[in-house]
């Protein structure tokens, strides 16, 4: 009997059944002191139900091996969904410790069970039988991502190679956590203050405020602050007329994860790299980079660079005309130096406004929030036929957060839908889908029945003063949009295996319902009904439409570039081998990258090595930073079917989408789902086109 294991009746019953209104966990009675406990009676539980199936004398069938496993460690499961989604939306130092604690261990946990030679066994015997067993597509699909994800994680190694794998994806879980903790310590600490109304010169009064507000948080009352998130220093460097601060802002948001001592995190990206590359040779791969795309759509770097290659050229010829242009304008207005990073997005800004008589500011007043988050709910209404339910008694893990019942056509509910829309202090910058939990019909037996999935959004609006409206920006609305394609594909979700659920497929495929929703921000009827002013209440006018229409393509160049330098650098990191990873400069290997791209000047990757989370303060996207443009290409063809339709809400379309994408989860192949929708895969040109870059 292991010592230290706390006994199961010490576990907050609150974590293990959820007893809330809606099928909600009580959050009340929950403390964060409570998860530790949790954790601890948890996994050895989830490890000891494995065991039973990995010993079980029966003969291996589907059912008690793959469902069997399915099912497995249910408080885990519980646990980690409450504890993950408060650590990222309502978060302290108690559970920021506990994160620190828990990465490894989950790591061990994982490997242990990947790496269990008599479950393995079951899976593989079933595995070569897989067309005899009388499975449907669903099953048989399940069975065959269920045997690959465990060769993937080095079940067929010997016990020498699983002991050296397991230790580094250990090393690897702390190494991240490391790297996006290095991060957020940088944001919170630095601030640029500003003193006089000189050094403010050209600053909006609604970023004066925010300045003042983030100053005032940093012990700097009356006066105001640059900091480094991207809804403070983004303003900053279009609107500051202040060059000399514009690029000691500029210098630090780029420098991130530059720092000196522990905070630097140069020594961690290279002890990544090659833990990377050599977990890929463990396991039998060129690179890490073909290990990573084995089980994507794109399959091998070679298609990924074939892509970002194509769309690379045109972008940088474009984003060259666009520097030109910026040229000209610093020349018209006397001064003389080349366009530098600092300067781009001032000046693009000034050239937009001049060309297309049309700034940020006059939409504002049109996007109010309440009414584009019912823009996003009607528009999933037509489309798929649900509505939304309020429900205002119900308290969740916060106040702010707002909770809906979804309703199919019928009253069937569907899932449980939770809003949380605002900025707060123990909240982490961004925007995410997150669930609590997963639709899937396997517990319910063959009933039908689906365990109802309980989907958030998470976002990061400023409050308003009392009694005025939330005004948010076109960028904001997108991004409201985004997240809420990704929480249908959570709640439309309709298979029976929770490994397969929602939005569990192909990293580079996960992208296209979020992506592919936000063109329905745009289409008039949704912009004409809800786009209304927050005093009188009349429509967007169409000629600031028409101006916001033209002006969509303009800065794509630079857009484009950052975007596509910042993806062929990750892939160029994960190329390397075993050998030549050990001996990487970071910063002199991007810099080479870049150089053989020959990177404009004025240009930087959107996400610098030091501080390119998405690749290293996890596995998330690692060689896979590419998959927004691959989905790219996937949801600006898709939209073409409804362009092509002359209807943006066409019904039989629309059904299609929700059968094939929105609802079938992993359960499909991604290229079969998509050509069950559309009839054929898509080629770039569509991406192009939108781009502005055909
Ligand atoms: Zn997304």
């Amino acid at each position: 009997m292991p010592r230290n294991v706390p006994a199961v009746s010490n576990v907050n019953p609150a974590i293990a059944t959820w007893t809330g209104p809606l099928g909600l966990p009580d959050f009340s009675s929950i403390d964060d002191r409570d998860f530790e406990t949790a954790f601890a009676v948890a996994l050895p539980a989830h490890l000891a139900e494995i065991d039973a199936i990995a010993s079980n004398p029966e003969e291996p069938t589907f059912k008690n091996t793959i469902s069997a496993l399915e099912l497995a460690g249910d408080l885990l499961t519980k646990a980690s969904a409450i504890f993950w989604n408060m650590a990222g939306a309502n978060t302290n130092d108690t559970v920021q410790k506990l994160e620190r604690k828990l990465s490894p261990e989950l790591s061990r946990h994982h490997s242990a069970i990947m790496m269990n030679r008599a479950l393995f066994s079951r899976i593989d015997a079933l595995d070569q039988q897989r067309k005899s067993l009388g499975l449907d597509a669903e099953a048989d699909r399940v069975l065959e991502l269920t045997w690959k994800s465990f060769v993937r994680s080095g079940a067929n190694l010997n016990e020498t190679d699983q002991i050296q794998l397991a230790a580094i994806n250990e090393r690897l879980a702390t190494l991240g956590t490391t790297f996006s903790q290095n991060i957020l310590a940088e944001e919170r600490d630095y601030a640029l203050v500003l003193e006089t109304s000189e050094d403010m010169a050209g600053l909006p009064d609604t970023l004066i405020s925010s300045m003042s507000v983030a100053a005032g948080e940093r012990g700097h009352r009356g006066k105001h602050a640059v900091t480094l998130s991207r809804s403070i220093i983004e303003p900053f460097l279009t609107f500051s007329e202040r060059r000399d601060l514009r690029e000691t802002a500029f210098k630090a948001w780029v420098g991130r994860g530059e720092g000196t001592g522990e905070r630097d995190n140069r020594p961690l990206v290279i002890e990544m790299v090659r833990l990377r590359a050599e977990k890929a040779a463990l396991l039998g791969y060129d690179s890490f980079a073909h290990y990573k795309l084995d089980d994507t759509m794109a399959k091998t770097p070679e298609n990924v660079r074939s892509l970002l290659g194509t769309v690379w050229e045109k972008a940088r010829g474009r984003a060259a005309m666009e520097a030109a242009e910026l040229s000209q304008l610093i020349a018209a207005e006397g001064l003389n130096h080349d366009v530098a990073p600092w300067d781009w997005r001032h000046y693009s800004e000034k050239t937009r406004a001049a060309r297309y008589d049309f700034n940020e500011a006059e939409i504002r007043p049109y996007l109010q929030l309440e009414k584009m988050i019912d823009a996003a709910f009607h528009t999933a209404e037509t489309l798929f036929g649900i509505t939304f339910r309020k429900h205002d008694d119900v308290c969740s893990y916060h106040p702010d957060v707002r909770v809906f019942e979804v309703l199919d056509a019928t009253g069937r509910r569907i899932a449980i839908f939770l809003g949380d829309y605002f900025a707060r202090p123990s909240k982490r910058s961004g925007a995410w889908m997150s669930a609590f939990q997963d639709q899937h019909k396997l517990a319910t037996g063959s009933n039908g029945k689906s365990q109802t999935p309980i989907v958030l959004n998470v976002m990061n609006f400023a409050k308003a003063p009392a009694g005025e409206p939330i005004l948010i920006t076109m960028d904001d609305a997108r991004t409201l949009f985004h997240e809420f394609g990704h929480a249908l594909h959570g709640m439309l979700s309709d298979v029976t295996y929770p490994s397969i659920s929602g939005t569990s497929v192909s990293r580079d495929f996960v992208e296209l319902p979020s992506q592919l929703f936000e063109h329905w921000l745009t289409v008039p009827e949704v912009l004409q009904r809800f786009a209304v002013h927050h005093r009188t209440g009349e429509a967007i006018p169409q000629t600031l439409l028409d101006k916001m229409g033209a002006a969509e393509k303009f800065n794509k160049g630079f857009a484009n570039v950052k975007f596509i330098s910042s993806a062929i650098v990750d892939m160029a990191f994960h190329s390397l081998d075993p050998e030549h990873a050990a001996n990487v400069d970071p910063m002199a290997f991007q810099a080479d990258v870049l150089a053989r791209l020959r990177m404009p000047a004025a240009i930087v990757m959107r996400h610098a090595t030091p501080n390119f989370g998405h690749v290293f303060s996890g596995d998330g996207y690692s060689a896979g930073y590419y998959s927004y443009m691959w989905s790219g290409v996937l949801d600006a063809d898709a939209f073409q079917a409804f362009k092509e339709a002359g209807d943006p809400f066409d019904t039989a379309i629309a059904r299609k989408l929700q059968r094939y994408i929105y609802s079938s989860g992993g359960s499909m192949d991604p290229e079969d789902a998509y050509i069950a929708f559309r009839g054929k895969l898509p080629s770039p040109d569509a991406l192009l086109e939108k781009e502005g870059l055909a």
